[in-house]
């Protein structure tokens, strides 16, 4: 029946999300989620907006959210904007910021939503391959743009790039938007925030999904100059006018005041990849350097199709991608020390039994 599609859905080529099993005691290492459960203020905020109020429309600009946001990032009132969750704001940024004559440019190797939005949206685009380390070099994209978007830490590779190379990029492009997807920035990378006063070009983009622990309630945020975010608030309020829901308000502004749970999630997270690259590195397997709550990994010898297939057969399940450049490579997410644990012991069996 799809002859009542319009030409543009025939041309599509929708994103495919990880996998999410509807069965219990997998070891669930495949999309990124925090392993630890929301702060305990959480529950408590949404218990207490949890009444009749819920017939009424939510704040249709979210603004206790946005106020609580630009407290915590030290920005001006106007430089937030917020969303369910930042593929949506992504998705705003694209057809606010993002779509000029000249080809959009991403690294050949990222978030694979990019190339989905270029194709809703009509973005043309530019690859711009990683460097042999995976890594992104300023210098490559000093070519003409309408934009460039790169998660930092980028996605699959968890590799960070370092704030000077992010001024570079600013200062050789002024006339585009400089878009830095930060979804992992608080697993210990430095936040392109600070450097919004100084660049009119700079648009950073965040989420609850990680480091919050909060994917199912869908929150993401951009912040930059208040001209950027006129921008996207022009195409929301064109699109869906009462984006964040009641509950999820309560529970952003709830998140954003609970530092120490905060600090101390991400700070496991962490160590419990220091432990899981050790192993890794000892077990024949190279590892990029990460800074994600990922790690991107591969073995010296060992197919990583058949490990990946081999690890469900254990209840265990990661990522691969089979795409240029990466098919031998695995995405594993940084679960608790238990997970870690038995996704170690796994692997042990599985490179004795090789
Ligand atoms: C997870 C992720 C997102 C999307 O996060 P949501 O806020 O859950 O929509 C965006 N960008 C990158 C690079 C991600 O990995």
């Amino acid at each position: 029946m799809s002859q009542f599609w319009s030409d543009l859905v025939h041309t599509l080529t929708p994103y495919v999300p990880g996998e999410q099993p509807k069965v219990d005691n997998l070891v669930k290492l495949n999309t990124n989620e925090n392993p630890y459960p929301p702060s305990q203020k959480i529950y408590d905020a949404i218990a207490s907006v949890n009444d009749e109020r819920l017939r009424l429309y939510p704040d249709p600009n979210s603004d206790n959210l946005k106020t609580a946001l630009q407290t915590h990032y030290n920005l001006n009132s106007g430089q937030v904007f917020v969303g369910n969750g930042s593929d949506e704001v992504l998705a705003h940024i694209f057809s606010a910021l993002l779509k000029h004559d000249k080809p959009l440019l991403f690294p050949d190797i990222t978030y694979s939503f990019y190339p989905v939005y270029c194709g809703l949206y009509g973005i043309d685009y530019q690859t711009i391959p990683l460097t042999e380390n995976f890594e992104i070099n300023p210098d490559d994209y000093a070519i003409e743009n309408g934009g460039i978007i790169f998660p930092n830490p980028n996605a699959p590779t968890g590799r960070l790039l370092a704030l000077d190379a992010i001024e570079t990029l600013l200062k050789n492009n002024p006339d585009s938007v400089i878009v830095v997807d930060e979804a992992y920035i608080d697993f210990g990378g430095e936040s392109a925030v600070s450097l919004i006063q100084d660049y009119a070009n700079l648009l950073v983009v965040q989420t609850y999904s990680k480091s919050r622990s909060l994917a199912g309630l869908r929150i993401g945020y951009a912040m930059g100059q208040q001209h950027l975010i006129e921008g996207l608030e022009r195409v929301k309020n064109s699109f869906n006018s009462y984006p964040i829901d009641r509950v999820a308000l309560a529970a952003g502004v709830a998140a954003i005041e609970d530092q120490p749970y905060f600090d101390d999630c991400c700070e496991k997270i962490i160590q419990t990849r220091n432990n899981l690259v050790e192993f890794l590195t000892a077990n024949g397997f190279e590892v990029i350097p990460s800074s994600a709550n990922f790690v991107f990994t591969k073995h010296k010898t060992l197919d990583a199709s058949t490990i990946a297939q081999q690890l469900r057969e254990k209840a265990i399940i990661v990522r691969h991608f089979k795409l240029p450049r990466i098919d031998q490579y695995l995405r594993i997410t940084i679960g608790t020390d238990e997970e870690n644990q038995a996704l170690c012991n796994a692997l042990a069996d599985i490179i004795k039994s090789a």
